[in-house]
């Protein structure tokens, strides 16, 4: 099944306390359409400026993400800068600049109108509702959002929230849209606005698949070198419904083996600046990395 994403392609400079990155490949759609190429056909829908390189266009198309929906308009592409400290779990936005995302209409090629798969990744709530409009009969819609939306625009998010199945959201921001400090029962509470299945990512340590009847807690692999944590959410979201796009069958038993192969994918991501990581990675590497979840997260039950 191929999936269908709308979100940002940026350009970021990032800040860690081992190195700075200055106007990098980035943007959530960006990290997520890399990601889940590595298991189904990805079809993008953005905006970029006319400073967007072909160099990074054509490394989208050799990856096998079309990019009929990836418009140009008259301006600079999206610009993000953050800033971590020692603790990388939560970035510190330096800068946001939208830039030619500000005036722009999605438009669905006809042919991405009836993709079974949709991820709307991090980007304006109002332009997820609008991409939702233009597709005919997805089988399943999965979301992400960030604390710059839930404070900006709450009320279009909220909306957008109710047509969509799984949404993958930070604990801060769980905690920030719920209103509520308790983990699970914010969970309990943005269940109630609409999706079925929440995926809260918790940064190294893991991530928390929540629904009305179950709850399934995945960690991070334990890497000796995290190097720049940016993109790791919007990573873990390709593996993740990029899994169950292959598999087709959107089971319990599918949804917590996506959790594995979203921190898998993560995993890779932080290794190094910017999309760099993924670049490189084979599918070996990603089997041999699933395996090893396994064996970090096996234990035998009581006698
Ligand atoms: P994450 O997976 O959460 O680390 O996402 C990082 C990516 O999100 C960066 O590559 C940024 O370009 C992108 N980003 C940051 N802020 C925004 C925003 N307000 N809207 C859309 N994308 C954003």
């Amino acid at each position: 099944m191929e999936i269908l994403v709308v979100g940002s392609v940026a350009f970021d400079t990032i800040e860690t306390p081992f190195g700075r990155g200055q106007e990098v490949l980035g943007g959530s759609a960006t990290y997520f359409s890399t990601s889940a190429s590595f298991f189904a056909t990805v079809r993008l829908v953005a905006v970029v400026g006319e400073d967007f390189p072909d160099e990074h266009r054509h490394f989208l198309a050799a990856r096998n993400v079309d990019l009929a929906g990836l418009q140009v308009a008259p301006g600079r592409t999206f610009r993000w800068s953050g800033r971590y400290g020692f603790d990388l779990n939560e970035a510190q936005t330096l800068d946001t600049q939208l830039n030619v995302f500000e005036g722009f209409q999605p438009q669905l090629p006809e042919g991405f109108r009836d993709s079974e798969i949709v991820f709307l990744a991090n980007i304006d709530p109002e332009l997820q509702l609008e991409v939702l409009r233009q597709v005919r009969r997805p089988r399943l819609v999965a979301c992400d959002t960030m604390n710059f939306w839930i404070a900006g625009k709450r009320q279009a998010l909220v909306e957008t929230l109710r047509h969509v199945d799984i949404l993958l959201i930070n604990e801060g921001e769980t905690r920030q849209l719920a209103n509520e400090p308790n983990l699970v029962r914010a969970a309990r509470a943005i269940l109630a606005l609409g999706p079925q299945t929440l995926v809260i990512k918790r940064g190294e340590y893991g991530a928390l698949v929540i629904s009305a009847h179950s709850i399934f807690s995945i960690p991070a692999y334990p890497l000796e070198e995290v190097f720049d944590p940016t993109g790791a959410g919007d990573t873990f979201a390709g593996g993740f419904i990029g899994y169950l796009a292959a598999t087709g069958n959107i089971t319990d038993a599918a949804v917590r083996k996506a959790a594995v192969f979203g921190s898998v994918m993560a995993s890779f991501t932080v290794e190094n600046f910017s999309l760099d990581r993924l670049r490189s990675v084979s599918w070996p590497e990603i089997e041999g990395r699933f395996r090893k979840f396994q064996a970090l997260t096996a234990f035998e039950g009581l006698d």
